[in-house]
């Protein structure tokens, strides 16, 4: 395969931590992918997300996945020759009063009644201990001590160069603009020409759902903007990541003592132009939130405040798995605000599913056919490899 080949082994649309996790794999299993991007690659959520190396208080179904995760990030030097700035400091959801102890408890017992250890119950004094500057009307929380966070852009850089030196290939500022079968092979209309593959991987995160529609899948995806907000540096407080639980808060102190706050607020998004605007309303409201926890955050001065484009699903999980269409065409999208930690499995299971047929993780919840099982859609069945 030359550089100029318009052909690949498998052509993955959209160049985030998906697509080039899934092209990591993929080349570590001798199977040489193209990834087309129409930006360039950790352009959108994969490289502004908030770095959440997350096991804490995700969807059950997503568990063994997020776990099974964290397992390979922390292996991320071995992975990608890089330590992606991973730092493991824990994860710890925080009761402000006694319905949010009183639903974290619930949530304890149902993640013990799954044989899961890694969420923890934290006592107010434990906690105040582990973090001093919490207001000290804390009624305890969850913790994930084995969670941590990340560079995000610098992560997605290092997949993307960790794959290109195992002989993948990526293009960036190409638009794929059609994904059609013709005579056994995938044909891949771009604005750079055609390109054909056997293979097609989805990775279009919140355009995700134009690519899928192709393939006769419609699915109900949104695309959503999560925002986020940085302080200037301010003086070592705070090791762990600080959630909130009644209250949308994701809280965590950097490195170089700059202060990174989201949580799930949204800004105005059009995915066509690209564009986004953030709503200050909400993020004021995120900074009530803010200084009710750390009451010394009244005197943080904030630095700047941005948005990311992101593809979220109805109930909240993504779609990872074979086309429910065609047997040579695969996705991985919809990752709801909380897909970076999931980034090293899924590329993973997405070259096993390709290379082999088959994966070990339990990925059924996550199928295509979940959103048209209640009526089936009309058109061809699912189409044989060739
Ligand atoms: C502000 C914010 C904070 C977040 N915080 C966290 C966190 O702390 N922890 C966590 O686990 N997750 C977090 N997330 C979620 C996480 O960032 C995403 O779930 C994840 O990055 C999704 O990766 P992706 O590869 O699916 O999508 P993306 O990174 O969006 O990549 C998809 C790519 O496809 C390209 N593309 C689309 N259509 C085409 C086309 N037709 N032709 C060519 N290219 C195309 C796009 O340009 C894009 O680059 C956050 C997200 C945001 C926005």
């Amino acid at each position: 395969m030359t550089v100029q080949s318009r052909s690949a082994e498998v052509i993955i649309i959209g160049g985030g931590l998906h697509g080039s996790s899934a092209a990591l794999h993929l080349a570590r299993a001798g199977v040489g992918a193209l990834v087309i991007e129409k930006n360039y690659v950790g352009r959108h959520a994969s490289g502004v997300n908030a770095g959440g190396v997350r096991t804490l208080a995700r969807h059950l179904a997503e568990v063994p996945l997020a776990l099974a995760s964290r397992e390979l990030w922390y292996r991320i030097g071995d992975l990608v020759d890089d330590d992606c700035g991973f730092e493991q400091h824990g994860q710890v959801r925080v009761a402000e009063n006694a319905a949010d102890a009183e639903a974290l408890r619930a949530r304890l017992a149902t993640m013990t009644a799954h044989g899961y250890t890694h969420e923890q119950w934290i006592s107010p004094e434990d906690l105040l201990a582990l973090i001093p500057a919490l207001a000290p009307t804390v009624q305890g929380g969850l913790i994930a001590r084995e969670d941590a966070a990340a560079d995000p852009y610098r992560t997605t850089l290092a997949f993307r160069m960790k794959a290109a030196s195992l002989g993948a290939r990526f293009m960036e500022g190409v638009r794929v603009r059609g994904v059609t079968r013709d005579g056994g092979q995938w044909r891949v209309d771009t604005d750079a020409g055609v390109y054909t593959a056997p293979r097609v991987l989805n990775c279009a995160g919140a355009w995700a759902d134009r690519i899928a529609e192709q393939w006769g899948e419609p699915v109900p995806l949104t695309a959503i903007s999560p925002m986020m907000l940085v302080t200037l540096r301010m003086d070592h407080f705070l090791d762990p990541v600080v959630l909130g639980t009644g209250r949308a808060l994701s809280f965590k102190q950097r490195a170089n003592g700059t202060v990174l706050i989201g949580g799930g607020r949204r800004a105005w998004v059009d995915r066509d132009a690209e564009w986004t605007e953030l709503d200050f309303r909400s993020l004021a409201e995120g900074a009530r939130t803010v200084c009710d926890l750390f009451p010394h955050m009244r005197d943080a001065i904030v630095n700047r405040g941005w948005a990311g484009i992101e593809a979220a699903m109805p109930d909240e999980i993504p779609v990872i798995g074979r086309s429910s269409r065609h047997e040579t065409a695969f996705h991985a999208f919809g990752f709801s605000a909380h897909g970076f930690e999931l980034g090293p499995i899924v590329g993973r299971i997405m070259a096993d599913l390709i290379t082999t047929g088959a994966t070990d993780m339990p990925i059924a919840p996550f199928r295509i056919e979940r959103f048209s099982d209640a009526a089936p859609a009309s058109g061809p069945s699912k189409e044989q490899d060739q």
